[in-house]
């Protein structure tokens, strides 16, 4: 493709884009394809000759947006908002334009300094503290993913418990990670990668009301272990869970992590972000004092497209002492200077896209006040409907917390818990099936649970009394069909 070919597609592909999301309401939120079907509607083998790219364009919008669902329709409410924003897609659209490869500084300097500005940044704005900007002993990084970062941060914690042990000789002795049944299951896969085993997961108890980590239990925990030689080396505490948003009592948990001198990983995937709002601040209490690194997802509620992880830490020595590896053909006079910072230590793959410039056009359209506005949003939706939902003598509120996710029960009165956790699930599946929202469950007390999360970046009051409207009808015509 010759530039001047490109100009031509990509003022088609940015027109479909601005088309597409203009008219985003017309599609039916949740896909509703079956299983298979894309991909028979697909040719089984490659063109031999190239195809022109209108018929790229065309087979998007005929074949494959059916099996699209629509995480930036206003009435996506699943999970947790994946929000994509205009200047994001530009910003992305312009790392993949200038196909840069950031691995070391000495590849594209601007690519990690961008980074390193950004990062500190998005500090700033959400609160954390001077350790963790990059000028002090620590320092930012995007991942690609939480998941990512709490993996990082894992091996950072083995590198600092074992003294360099574990990166010379392997998992040597029991080392134990502190969990709760609240936190995302992605630490107990970054335990199994990196060698601890299930046996190596402690799982805290939880406030059963509040669903927040237990700090004497976890304090129990830990002195069990240690007179069992084994080596605790972090703690996880979890700001805003994916379940609830239940909020770790990260104080009482870092005092504990202190005295035993325990790594504290505070993961923020979805709440950290919210912090950017002073009366939302409250929630990275303790992280000052205790965090060793605390990881946080623009890529969920900060309108920067997918993917976009950031993890701090407040020292990078044990990060790139756990991960760094210098072959001869990565070594070049800036890395041995030892004056730049080559973020391939930070991570666990070599190659790293150019993501700051999306996240850095983010900050700079929207501004710290653009950004707030855009929490504030959702924040105030979740209240509106929380509001709604708990004066609803046909619905039970879970808990609420000041963010953009709603927990609930519609009552069934006269079925047992088994029945109606399966009318619960059955009204899920009506709602999406309708095509006209998407949300989710959980279980809380082996009950199931609805959630629905307020987030996305056009959502307007108006979708989600249409949303709470549909769920009160569909409860009632449900109702009356069961026994
Ligand atoms: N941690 C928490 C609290 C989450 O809610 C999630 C995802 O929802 C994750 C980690 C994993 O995020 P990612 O998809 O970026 O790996």
């Amino acid at each position: 493709m010759t530039p001047e070919e490109f100009r031509r597609h990509g003022k088609q592909v940015v027109d479909w884009i601005a088309d597409y999301l203009a008219g985003i309401e017309t599609h039916p939120v949740l896909s509703q394809v079956k299983p298979g079907e894309i991909r028979q509607a697909l040719p089984a083998s490659p063109p031999e000759r190239g195809e022109p790219f209108e018929s790229v364009l065309s087979d998007l919008g005929r074949i494959l947006l059916p099996g699209i669902t629509h995480w930036q329709h206003p009435s996506f409410f699943a999970y947790f908002p994946s929000n994509a924003s205009g200047p994001a897609i530009l910003g992305d659209l312009l790392s993949s334009g200038l196909g840069v490869q950031g691995m070391l500084w000495v590849t594209s300097p601007a690519c990690t300094e961008l980074e390193t500005v950004v990062v500190d940044w998005l500090a700033e704005l959400i609160g954390l503290p001077e350790r963790f900007r990059t000028d002090a002993a620590g320092g930012g990084v995007i991942q690609d993913s939480a998941s990512s970062a709490c993996l990082v941060a894992l091996l950072a914690a083995l590198h600092r418990a074992s003294g360099g042990r574990v990166a010379a000789e392997g998992i040597d002795r029991r080392y134990t990670v502190y969990v709760t049944s609240q936190t995302h299951s992605s630490l107990e896969k970054a335990a199994r990668i990196a060698g601890l085993g299930a046996a190596g997961v402690r799982v805290v108890d939880v406030d059963p009301r509040t669903l927040a980590m237990d700090p004497s239990h976890l304090r129990r925990l830990l002195a069990e272990d240690v007179a069992a030689d084994a080596v605790p080396a972090m703690v996880c505490a979890t700001v805003g869970t994916t379940s609830t948003t239940a909020v770790d009592p990260v104080p009482a948990i870092g005092q504990a992590c202190r005295e035993h001198g325990v790594w504290l990983h505070v993961d923020a995937a979805y709440a950290g972000v919210a912090a950017i709002c002073p009366e939302l601040r409250w929630l990275n209490d303790g992280v000052a004092e205790y965090a060793d690194s605390y990881a946080t997802n623009p890529h969920k509620w900060l309108l920067t497209t997918f993917d976009c992880g950031v993890l701090w830490t407040a020292d990078r020595a044990p990060l790139v002492g756990a991960l760094s590896i210098l072959p001869e053909y990565l070594r070049n006079a800036a890395t041995s200077s030892g004056s730049v910072v080559d973020y391939r230590d930070w991570q666990v793959p070599l190659g790293r896209r150019f993501r700051a410039l999306k996240l850095w056009s983010v900050i700079r359209w929207y501004g710290a006040e653009g950004l707030r506005e855009h929490i504030r949003k959702g924040v105030a939706l979740a209240a509106e409907l929380a509001e709604q939902v708990g004066t609803d003598p046909g619905f039970e509120l879970h808990e609420q917390h000041p963010l953009g996710l709603v927990c609930f029960r519609p009552l069934w009165p006269g079925l047992d818990a088994a029945a109606a956790d399966r009318a619960t699930l059955r009204l899920m599946e009506l709602l999406n099936a309708s095509g006209s929202m998407y949300l989710t469950h959980t279980k809380i007390a082996d009950r199931v649970v609805l959630r629905l999360a307020v987030g996305a970046a056009a959502t307007e009051r108006r979708h989600v009394e249409q949303a709470w409207a549909q769920i009160r009808w569909e409860r009632q015509a449900l109702a009356a069909t069961l026994p």
